[in-house]
């Protein structure tokens, strides 16, 4: 029997593993796909090594950067070109044209801190601004706390602010409506800021004061997927055992509450290990739809919990392009550009200008080559690139990416293409998502030898995972060793 068995080898898996194997419990990983990571990919792309999936990480709190630094990885940290992102818009003047301005600067989601500032009304023009600067004038009439970010914008700055600042950045970060969004969740602070200031764009300018200085993200050199490689040699070294190919498909308990054991069932289809395994502890980290599917059999009140209303998965779809276009090496868009929901003549949500934003990946690249990554799919609505192959995905992404970037690309010149889809995820910001959360922390707290992490329970991004993870660890240690 081994002493933990970890279900899930996403990033949040292997965290959750290493703190159990580096003091000594015995752990075995079980993860579904072939390769550990999760949404922490990589792919190899014309000669590149490129993360399919995150590619940055937030500075807030330090808790990754110290992470990182228990890794030994602190001299790849790198930050990203200050240029910032851009915005693809409507254009008001021409029918079914589009516009690019840059991104205000002095925003929290793209919430205006001075809604009258220059680059604000570039993007919303002056009908719009003194709209939005009404929020200054009105009183917050709400006794207690906002919950949709949506009604809460709408309400306060109007449909403008709304439709052309905020749901773009919504999109692009948590593939969902602002409507969708709780406040507490994507905007911690923003609420009590509200009441203190008297004003949304006070409440934004305030927690703007409040953050450190330089950019919100960093990566790491080389792409994220090292924080992979390095969680996979640490386990190694501590003698934990990662499973591929091992999809877990039911959970037992077998022992009692004092001595908890179980036993998980994974689909027999290679030799390697046994079908069924049995281990002290477990600990899930798969997405949220798998991990209720999991512990549903447990219990009337395990059962309950997939029945709350959890939002409908949203699937994205990435397409990464590498091109030889020296007229990209002078950055025409920043970083990139968010897409707003009703550009005409642009199919895309959001696309990342990857060498303009990383310098080491540049550099890799080499004069005049370009990696760019355009994503597809927003809440609610079918993908657009489902039912496409991959010659007609390319002809899609090209077309948006000349759009967007404003640049000429030449179909010929493309030297590496791929697509990666993002599935299951449960969005862990939506309206209700902090009450659901503690109801399945709850249960689970109320299950000796069971822990649950993942990002659908801590939140989008390394930041919120990481904590998470070794906390879910540190519990299981505790039970486990006593310290
Ligand atoms: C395209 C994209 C871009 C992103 N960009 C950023 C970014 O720039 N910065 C940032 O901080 N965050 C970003 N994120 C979010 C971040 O990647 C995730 O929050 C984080 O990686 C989630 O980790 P996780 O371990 O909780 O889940 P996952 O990575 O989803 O891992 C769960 C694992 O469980 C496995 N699994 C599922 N079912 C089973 C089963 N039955 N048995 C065994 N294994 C199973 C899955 O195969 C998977 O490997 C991005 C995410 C995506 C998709």
């Amino acid at each position: 029997m081994k002493d933990v068995i970890v279900i899930g080898g996403g990033v949040a898996g292997l965290i959750a593993a290493r703190a159990c194997a580096r003091v000594g419990l015995s752990v075995t990983v079980l993860e579904a796909t072939g390769v550990p990571g999760g949404a922490l990919g990589s792919h190899e792309v014309a000669g590149l090594t490129l993360d399919s999936g995150a590619e940055s990480f937030a500075v807030r709190r330090g808790a990754v950067a110290e992470f990182i630094a228990d890794l030994g990885l602190s001299d790849a940290v790198v930050a990203p070109n200050p240029a910032g992102a851009w915005l693809q818009l409507p254009d008001d003047r021409v029918p079914n044209g589009s516009v690019s301005v840059p991104l205000p600067k002095a925003g929290v989601l793209g919430i205006p801190g001075s809604p009258l500032a220059d680059d604000v009304r570039r993007v919303i023009g002056w009908s719009g601004a003194w709209r939005a600067y009404a929020d200054r004038l009105m009183p917050v009439l709400t006794i207690g706390r906002e919950h949709s970010l949506g009604e809460l914008v709408r309400r306060r700055m109007g449909r403008r602010v709304l439709e052309r600042l905020v749901e773009p950045v919504t999109a692009g970060v948590y593939s969902a409506s602002a409507d969708d969004l709780e406040i507490d969740v994507v905007a911690p602070g923003l609420n009590s800021a509200l009441t203190v200031t008297g004003s949304l764009s006070g409440a934004v300018l305030s927690l703007r004061s409040g953050a450190p200085a330089g950019s919100n993200v960093a990566g790491l050199r080389g792409g994220m997927s090292r924080l992979v490689d390095a969680l996979v040699a640490d386990l190694d070294h501590f003698g934990a055992q990662i499973v591929t190919d091992a999809p877990v498909t039911a959970l037992q308990r077998s022992g009692t509450d004092d001595a908890p054991a179980w036993t998980v069932t994974r689909t027999p289809d290679a030799p390697t290990t046994e079908a069924a395994l049995d281990a002290r502890f477990v600990i899930i980290a798969t997405p949220g739809a798998q991990a209720l599917g999991l512990v549903a059999g447990l219990s009337p009140a395990h059962a309950a919990l997939a029945e709350l209303d959890w939002p409908q998965p949203t699937a994205i779809e990435l397409a990464t392009i590498v091109i030889d276009a020296p007229e990209l090496d002078a950055h025409p868009r920043g970083t990139g550009v968010l897409v707003a929901a009703a550009t005409p003549g642009v199919t895309a949500k959001a696309l990342t200008h990857v060498t303009a934003k990383w310098a080491w990946l540049a550099e890799a690249a080499g004069p005049g080559r370009h990696v760019i990554r355009l994503s597809y799919g927003r809440a609610g609505r079918d993908n657009p690139t489902a039912g496409l192959n991959d010659d007609e995905l390319l002809a899609l992404s090209l077309a948006d990416a000349r759009t967007i970037l404003g640049v000429d690309l030449d179909a010929t010149a493309v030297r590496g293409f791929a697509r990666t889809v993002w599935g299951d995820a449960l969005s862990p910001a939506t309206v209700g998502a902090p009450e659901r959360v503690s109801l399945v922390r709850e249960v689970v707290a109320a299950t000796p030898g069971l822990e649950l992490t993942g990002a659908w329970l801590a939140g989008t991004g390394l930041a919120s995972v990481i904590p998470d993870a070794v906390a879910a660890a540190i519990r299981t240690r505790h039970e486990a060793l006593g310290i």
